[in-house]
Protein backbone atom coordinates (compact mmCIF):
# COMPACT_ATOMS: atom_id res chain seq x y z
CA UNK A 1 0.00 0.00 0.00
CA UNK A 2 2.20 3.39 -0.77
CA UNK A 3 0.40 6.43 -0.89
CA UNK A 4 2.43 9.53 -0.74
CA UNK A 5 1.51 12.87 0.71
CA UNK A 6 2.76 14.61 4.62
CA UNK A 7 -0.39 14.44 6.58
CA UNK A 8 -3.93 14.73 4.82
CA UNK A 9 -5.09 16.65 1.95
CA UNK A 10 -8.63 16.44 0.88
CA UNK A 11 -11.57 18.43 -0.87
CA UNK A 12 -14.87 17.83 -0.23
CA UNK A 13 -19.15 18.61 -0.09
CA UNK A 14 -22.94 19.28 1.06
CA UNK A 15 -26.28 19.58 2.15
CA UNK A 16 -29.27 18.58 3.88
CA UNK A 17 -29.15 19.66 7.74
CA UNK A 18 -27.29 18.44 10.45
CA UNK A 19 -27.93 14.85 10.92
CA UNK A 20 -31.51 14.42 13.61
CA UNK A 21 -29.54 12.83 16.25
CA UNK A 22 -27.61 16.07 17.18
CA UNK A 23 -30.82 17.44 18.84
CA UNK A 24 -31.16 15.20 22.16
CA UNK A 25 -27.59 15.43 23.18
CA UNK A 26 -28.52 15.43 26.79
CA UNK A 27 -29.97 11.52 27.18
CA UNK A 28 -27.72 10.05 24.33
CA UNK A 29 -24.52 11.44 26.52
CA UNK A 30 -25.70 9.88 30.00
CA UNK A 31 -25.86 6.41 27.95
CA UNK A 32 -22.28 7.30 26.44
CA UNK A 33 -21.42 7.96 29.70
CA UNK A 34 -22.23 5.07 31.27
CA UNK A 35 -20.68 2.76 28.15
CA UNK A 36 -17.25 4.45 28.43
CA UNK A 37 -17.13 3.88 31.81
CA UNK A 38 -17.28 0.60 31.16
CA UNK A 39 -14.93 0.57 28.07
CA UNK A 40 -12.27 3.24 29.43
CA UNK A 41 -11.48 3.99 26.26
CA UNK A 42 -12.91 7.05 26.16
CA UNK A 43 -13.32 9.95 28.95
CA UNK A 44 -16.86 10.75 28.89
CA UNK A 45 -17.97 14.38 29.31
CA UNK A 46 -20.77 15.77 30.60
CA UNK A 47 -19.97 18.81 28.52
CA UNK A 48 -19.06 18.34 25.23
CA UNK A 49 -15.77 20.18 24.47
CA UNK A 50 -14.98 22.15 21.41
CA UNK A 51 -11.28 23.43 20.56
CA UNK A 52 -9.93 26.84 20.80
CA UNK A 53 -10.44 28.28 17.55
CA UNK A 54 -6.99 30.55 16.40
CA UNK A 55 -8.40 32.17 13.12
CA UNK A 56 -5.96 33.13 10.41
CA UNK A 57 -7.13 34.45 6.75
CA UNK A 58 -4.74 34.65 4.65
CA UNK A 59 -5.90 36.90 2.17
CA UNK A 60 -5.40 39.18 4.74
CA UNK A 61 -8.40 41.10 6.08
CA UNK A 62 -10.97 38.98 8.27
CA UNK A 63 -13.61 37.38 6.66
CA UNK A 64 -17.69 38.51 7.76
CA UNK A 65 -18.26 36.97 11.16
CA UNK A 66 -20.73 35.14 9.42
CA UNK A 67 -18.61 33.52 6.86
CA UNK A 68 -16.52 32.79 10.33
CA UNK A 69 -19.47 31.00 12.21
CA UNK A 70 -20.34 29.29 9.47
CA UNK A 71 -17.21 27.21 10.00
CA UNK A 72 -16.88 27.35 13.44
CA UNK A 73 -20.61 25.88 13.51
CA UNK A 74 -19.62 22.97 11.23
CA UNK A 75 -16.69 21.99 14.03
CA UNK A 76 -18.91 22.58 16.59
CA UNK A 77 -21.36 20.39 15.10
CA UNK A 78 -19.11 17.53 14.55
CA UNK A 79 -17.93 17.84 18.91
CA UNK A 80 -21.78 17.76 19.32
CA UNK A 81 -22.41 14.56 17.08
CA UNK A 82 -19.84 12.82 17.96
CA UNK A 83 -20.41 13.41 22.03
CA UNK A 84 -16.94 12.97 23.10
CA UNK A 85 -16.17 9.76 21.85
CA UNK A 86 -12.94 11.30 19.66
CA UNK A 87 -10.88 13.71 21.84
CA UNK A 88 -10.97 17.10 20.32
CA UNK A 89 -7.77 19.19 20.28
CA UNK A 90 -7.73 22.20 22.85
CA UNK A 91 -6.45 24.55 20.36
CA UNK A 92 -6.98 24.46 16.31
CA UNK A 93 -5.81 26.98 13.75
CA UNK A 94 -8.48 27.33 11.25
CA UNK A 95 -7.25 29.21 8.15
CA UNK A 96 -10.17 30.59 6.09
CA UNK A 97 -10.21 32.07 3.09
CA UNK A 98 -13.18 33.23 0.62
CA UNK A 99 -12.88 30.52 -2.12
CA UNK A 100 -10.42 27.86 -2.97
CA UNK A 101 -9.87 24.94 -4.93
CA UNK A 102 -8.78 22.97 -2.00
CA UNK A 103 -9.39 22.35 2.28
CA UNK A 104 -6.71 20.65 3.61
CA UNK A 105 -5.35 19.59 7.52
CA UNK A 106 -2.85 18.80 8.80
CA UNK A 107 -2.52 17.26 12.22
CA UNK A 108 -0.27 17.98 15.01
CA UNK A 109 2.87 16.35 15.35
CA UNK A 110 3.84 16.23 19.05
CA UNK A 111 7.52 16.19 18.90
CA UNK A 112 7.28 20.01 17.02
CA UNK A 113 4.37 20.98 20.07
CA UNK A 114 3.00 22.87 17.58
CA UNK A 115 -1.17 23.23 17.31
CA UNK A 116 -3.22 21.16 14.50
CA UNK A 117 -4.74 23.06 11.36
CA UNK A 118 -7.25 23.26 8.87
CA UNK A 119 -7.55 25.39 5.56
CA UNK A 120 -10.57 25.71 4.70
CA UNK A 121 -12.54 28.01 1.89
CA UNK A 122 -16.27 29.96 2.62
CA UNK A 123 -16.32 28.62 -1.23
CA UNK A 124 -14.96 26.13 -3.12
CA UNK A 125 -13.68 26.51 -6.35
CA UNK A 126 -14.04 24.47 -9.60
CA UNK A 127 -12.55 26.03 -13.10
CA UNK A 128 -13.49 29.23 -12.11
CA UNK A 129 -16.87 28.67 -11.01
CA UNK A 130 -17.71 28.77 -7.47
CA UNK A 131 -19.87 26.13 -5.71
CA UNK A 132 -22.36 27.35 -2.90
CA UNK A 133 -21.16 27.30 0.91
CA UNK A 134 -23.18 24.83 1.71
CA UNK A 135 -20.98 22.37 0.15
CA UNK A 136 -17.97 23.74 2.10
CA UNK A 137 -19.95 22.04 5.09
CA UNK A 138 -18.57 18.18 4.52
CA UNK A 139 -15.36 19.59 2.95
CA UNK A 140 -15.01 20.85 6.81
CA UNK A 141 -16.09 18.25 8.45
CA UNK A 142 -13.88 15.69 6.71
CA UNK A 143 -10.73 18.18 7.38
CA UNK A 144 -11.58 17.94 11.14
CA UNK A 145 -12.55 14.43 10.97
CA UNK A 146 -8.40 14.18 10.16
CA UNK A 147 -7.57 16.28 12.76
CA UNK A 148 -9.63 13.70 15.56
CA UNK A 149 -8.10 10.78 14.16
CA UNK A 150 -4.64 12.24 14.48
CA UNK A 151 -4.91 13.59 17.94
CA UNK A 152 -5.73 9.81 18.76
CA UNK A 153 -2.13 8.85 17.52
CA UNK A 154 -0.54 8.74 21.02
CA UNK A 155 -3.04 5.74 21.68
CA UNK A 156 -1.88 3.79 18.81
CA UNK A 157 1.83 4.19 19.11
CA UNK A 158 2.05 4.87 23.30
CA UNK A 159 5.77 3.84 23.83
CA UNK A 160 7.05 6.60 20.76
CA UNK A 161 4.42 9.55 22.29
CA UNK A 162 5.59 8.89 25.79
CA UNK A 163 9.13 9.08 24.60
CA UNK A 164 8.33 12.32 22.75
CA UNK A 165 6.86 13.90 26.12
CA UNK A 166 10.13 12.60 27.93
CA UNK A 167 12.53 14.31 25.75
CA UNK A 168 10.63 17.69 25.44
CA UNK A 169 10.62 17.60 29.29
CA UNK A 170 14.20 17.14 29.44
CA UNK A 171 14.83 20.14 26.78
CA UNK A 172 12.74 22.31 28.91
CA UNK A 173 14.91 21.66 31.75
CA UNK A 174 17.60 22.29 29.50
CA UNK A 175 16.80 25.82 28.61
CA UNK A 176 16.23 26.83 31.92
CA UNK A 177 18.01 30.32 32.57
CA UNK A 178 18.23 30.32 28.19
CA UNK A 179 15.74 33.71 27.39
CA UNK A 180 12.55 34.14 29.46
CA UNK A 181 11.03 30.96 31.01
CA UNK A 182 8.90 28.59 29.07
CA UNK A 183 6.95 25.73 30.04
CA UNK A 184 5.11 25.25 26.89
CA UNK A 185 7.71 23.01 24.18
CA UNK A 186 8.04 24.66 20.48
CA UNK A 187 10.68 23.15 18.13
CA UNK A 188 11.04 26.99 17.06
CA UNK A 189 11.26 28.63 20.23
CA UNK A 190 13.67 25.77 21.00
CA UNK A 191 15.87 26.06 18.01
CA UNK A 192 15.77 29.93 18.78
CA UNK A 193 17.12 30.07 22.11
CA UNK A 194 19.83 27.10 21.27
CA UNK A 195 21.31 29.86 19.05
CA UNK A 196 21.90 32.34 21.97
CA UNK A 197 24.22 29.48 23.42
CA UNK A 198 27.80 29.22 22.79
CA UNK A 199 29.27 26.94 20.73
CA UNK A 200 31.85 25.58 23.81
CA UNK A 201 28.83 25.72 26.23
CA UNK A 202 27.95 22.03 27.07
CA UNK A 203 24.25 22.56 26.72
CA UNK A 204 24.71 23.02 23.41
CA UNK A 205 25.96 19.77 22.85
CA UNK A 206 23.20 18.37 24.99
CA UNK A 207 20.84 20.13 23.64
CA UNK A 208 21.28 18.91 19.43
CA UNK A 209 21.41 15.65 21.06
CA UNK A 210 18.08 16.20 21.96
CA UNK A 211 16.89 17.35 19.52
CA UNK A 212 18.86 14.71 17.41
CA UNK A 213 16.40 12.06 19.20
CA UNK A 214 13.47 14.13 19.05
CA UNK A 215 13.63 13.58 14.90
CA UNK A 216 13.82 10.35 15.27
CA UNK A 217 11.00 9.87 17.27
CA UNK A 218 9.30 12.40 14.91
CA UNK A 219 10.13 10.00 11.87
CA UNK A 220 7.78 7.28 13.43
CA UNK A 221 4.85 9.39 14.02
CA UNK A 222 4.86 10.99 10.38
CA UNK A 223 5.34 7.02 8.95
CA UNK A 224 2.12 5.60 11.12
CA UNK A 225 0.46 8.72 9.76
CA UNK A 226 1.09 8.63 5.59
CA UNK A 227 0.85 5.15 6.06
CA UNK A 228 -2.73 4.78 7.33
CA UNK A 229 -3.78 7.86 5.52
CA UNK A 230 -6.23 5.68 3.65
CA UNK A 231 -8.00 4.76 6.87
CA UNK A 232 -7.71 8.26 7.85
CA UNK A 233 -9.51 9.39 4.31
CA UNK A 234 -12.13 6.49 5.26
CA UNK A 235 -12.52 7.79 8.53
CA UNK A 236 -12.83 11.60 7.78
CA UNK A 237 -15.61 10.90 4.73
CA UNK A 238 -17.27 8.63 7.27
CA UNK A 239 -17.29 11.60 9.68
CA UNK A 240 -18.78 14.31 7.11
CA UNK A 241 -21.61 11.86 5.57
CA UNK A 242 -22.29 11.28 9.15
CA UNK A 243 -22.71 14.84 10.03
CA UNK A 244 -24.47 15.77 6.63
CA UNK A 245 -26.95 12.67 6.58
CA UNK A 246 -25.81 12.04 3.37
CA UNK A 247 -24.13 8.99 1.52
CA UNK A 248 -23.24 11.32 -1.64
CA UNK A 249 -22.25 14.65 0.82
CA UNK A 250 -18.10 14.11 -0.12
CA UNK A 251 -19.36 13.27 -3.90
CA UNK A 252 -21.68 16.50 -4.41
CA UNK A 253 -18.69 18.25 -2.81
CA UNK A 254 -16.35 16.94 -5.31
CA UNK A 255 -18.45 16.83 -8.39
CA UNK A 256 -17.56 19.23 -11.11
CA UNK A 257 -20.65 19.71 -13.44
CA UNK A 258 -19.19 19.52 -16.99
CA UNK A 259 -15.88 18.21 -15.96
CA UNK A 260 -13.75 16.89 -19.03
CA UNK A 261 -11.40 15.30 -16.57
CA UNK A 262 -11.85 11.11 -16.26
CA UNK A 263 -10.14 10.94 -13.56
CA UNK A 264 -11.44 13.54 -10.99
CA UNK A 265 -14.58 12.12 -11.85
CA UNK A 266 -13.53 8.94 -11.21
CA UNK A 267 -12.39 9.97 -7.56
CA UNK A 268 -15.25 11.88 -7.08
CA UNK A 269 -17.91 8.99 -8.08
CA UNK A 270 -15.89 6.71 -6.09
CA UNK A 271 -16.31 8.20 -2.71
CA UNK A 272 -19.91 8.39 -3.04
CA UNK A 273 -21.21 5.89 -0.02
CA UNK A 274 -24.42 5.02 -1.66
CA UNK A 275 -22.93 3.36 -4.81
CA UNK A 276 -22.26 -0.16 -5.18
CA UNK A 277 -18.40 -1.50 -5.16
CA UNK A 278 -16.98 -5.08 -5.48
CA UNK A 279 -14.77 -6.10 -2.75
CA UNK A 280 -13.23 -8.64 -4.78
CA UNK A 281 -12.12 -6.69 -7.91
CA UNK A 282 -11.45 -3.70 -6.62
CA UNK A 283 -7.62 -2.88 -7.14
CA UNK A 284 -8.00 1.55 -6.22
CA UNK A 285 -4.88 2.08 -4.51
CA UNK A 286 -5.21 6.06 -4.59
CA UNK A 287 -5.53 6.76 -0.39
CA UNK A 288 -8.75 8.58 -0.96
CA UNK A 289 -10.89 5.87 -2.88
CA UNK A 290 -8.66 2.72 -1.50
CA UNK A 291 -11.66 2.08 0.84
CA UNK A 292 -14.82 2.67 -1.40
CA UNK A 293 -16.23 -0.52 -1.10
CA UNK A 294 -15.87 -0.57 2.50
CA UNK A 295 -17.58 2.71 2.37
CA UNK A 296 -20.62 1.63 0.77
CA UNK A 297 -20.80 -1.21 3.16
CA UNK A 298 -20.64 1.37 6.27
CA UNK A 299 -23.58 3.46 4.26
CA UNK A 300 -25.79 0.23 3.60
CA UNK A 301 -25.47 -1.50 7.29
CA UNK A 302 -25.15 1.16 9.34
CA UNK A 303 -25.06 5.03 8.28
CA UNK A 304 -28.76 4.43 6.23
CA UNK A 305 -30.20 1.90 8.33
CA UNK A 306 -32.69 3.07 10.60
CA UNK A 307 -31.81 1.24 13.25
CA UNK A 308 -28.24 2.65 13.85
CA UNK A 309 -28.37 6.10 11.89
CA UNK A 310 -29.49 8.11 14.50
CA UNK A 311 -26.34 7.31 16.44
CA UNK A 312 -23.46 8.59 14.62
CA UNK A 313 -21.71 8.75 17.44
CA UNK A 314 -21.49 5.15 17.60
CA UNK A 315 -20.70 4.63 14.25
CA UNK A 316 -17.72 7.01 13.98
CA UNK A 317 -16.13 5.14 17.37
CA UNK A 318 -16.78 1.48 16.59
CA UNK A 319 -15.16 2.37 12.72
CA UNK A 320 -12.53 4.29 14.75
CA UNK A 321 -11.64 1.06 16.99
CA UNK A 322 -11.87 -1.23 13.95
CA UNK A 323 -9.73 1.37 11.75
CA UNK A 324 -7.18 1.72 15.17
CA UNK A 325 -6.90 -2.49 15.70
CA UNK A 326 -7.19 -3.36 11.76
CA UNK A 327 -4.06 -0.73 10.68
CA UNK A 328 -2.02 -1.64 13.78
CA UNK A 329 -2.11 -5.43 13.10
CA UNK A 330 -1.28 -4.86 9.15
CA UNK A 331 1.64 -2.22 10.32
CA UNK A 332 2.87 -3.70 12.86
CA UNK A 333 3.01 -7.85 11.05
CA UNK A 334 4.62 -5.71 8.15
CA UNK A 335 1.91 -7.17 6.18
CA UNK A 336 0.80 -3.30 4.79
CA UNK A 337 2.86 -2.45 2.38
CA UNK A 338 1.72 -6.34 0.70
CA UNK A 339 -1.77 -6.58 0.84
CA UNK A 340 -4.13 -5.94 -1.78
CA UNK A 341 -6.69 -3.56 -1.64
CA UNK A 342 -9.73 -6.07 -2.04
CA UNK A 343 -7.97 -7.71 1.22
CA UNK A 344 -7.75 -4.63 2.41
CA UNK A 345 -11.46 -3.71 2.33
CA UNK A 346 -12.33 -7.42 2.77
CA UNK A 347 -10.46 -6.96 6.58
CA UNK A 348 -11.81 -3.76 7.10
CA UNK A 349 -15.47 -4.37 6.71
CA UNK A 350 -14.89 -8.01 9.01
CA UNK A 351 -13.06 -5.65 11.54
CA UNK A 352 -16.22 -2.98 11.61
CA UNK A 353 -18.38 -6.38 12.10
CA UNK A 354 -16.53 -7.58 15.13
CA UNK A 355 -17.11 -3.93 16.36
CA UNK A 356 -20.84 -4.46 15.88
CA UNK A 357 -20.56 -8.07 17.22
CA UNK A 358 -19.40 -7.26 20.27
CA UNK A 359 -22.12 -4.24 21.01
CA UNK A 360 -23.49 -5.28 24.57
CA UNK A 361 -20.01 -6.46 25.46
CA UNK A 362 -18.23 -3.29 24.68
CA UNK A 363 -14.60 -4.25 26.89
CA UNK A 364 -14.34 -7.37 24.61
CA UNK A 365 -13.49 -5.23 22.07
CA UNK A 366 -10.03 -4.34 23.95
CA UNK A 367 -8.85 -7.45 24.63
CA UNK A 368 -6.69 -9.50 22.23
ZN1 LIG B 1 -8.72 13.83 3.46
Amino acid sequence: MRMAGKISVALLVLSFPSNPAIGNSGDRCTKLSALFRETGVTQARAEIAHPELVLEFPEGSPLPSKMVQQAEHVIHEVDEMLGGVLRPPKKLKLILSNRSEKAAALGANPAKGEMPLIYAPFQLESAGRVKHPIFSRAALAHEYGHILIHETFPDWIPGVYRKIERLKRKTLERLKGIGDETSEYNADLVRKRTLMLSADDPRTKELAALKKALDAAEMKYYEVSIYSSAYQELFADTVAVALEGDGKAIYRTLHRTGTKDPIKTKLANARDFTRKYSVSRWRATQKHVYFSPTRAYLWKHYLSNPEFRRQPQEIVRKLYLAIRREFLDLYSTGKLEKISPSDANRRMIEAIERQFAIVDHPQAAFTR
